[in-house]
């Protein structure tokens, strides 16, 4: 398995497959897997059960599915596209990740 570095929050671009091109946020990262799920990415239709006793109503889905971590790129809103990272350390010791082309930091501030 290849390492990633992608983490919950960050913005990406996929790179391959029917969502090319899109921008999402990363809502979940599954390490042990390589794989991650990026919000308006890879829906897959799942069919829900109609449950009367939780009151749900059944019918079909559609819901982001997991893929792999390889197949986005870090998203840079300076460059205004998917592009490679280095890491860098700050003085005070932090670690940021930034754009391997414009080396804006590519971390959300908080
Ligand atoms: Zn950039």
């Amino acid at each position: 398995m290849k390492r990633f570095d992608l983490r919950k929050n960050d913005t990406v671009v996929v790179k391959t497959g029917k969502d090319k091109g899109t921008v999402g946020k990363v809502l979940k990262v599954l390490p042990d897997k390589g794989r991650i799920i990026v919000e308006k990415a890879h829906f897959v239709k799942e069919f829900i059960r109609p449950d009367r006793s939780k009151n749900i109503q059944g019918g079909i889905m559609e819901k982001e599915a997991p893929f792999e971590a390889s197949n986005v790129m870090l998203y840079c809103s300076g460059c205004a596209r998917g592009v490679r990272f280095r890491h860098k350390r700050l003085d005070d010791g932090t670690k940021i990740r930034t754009c391997a082309k414009c080396d804006s930091p590519l971390e959300k501030t908080k």
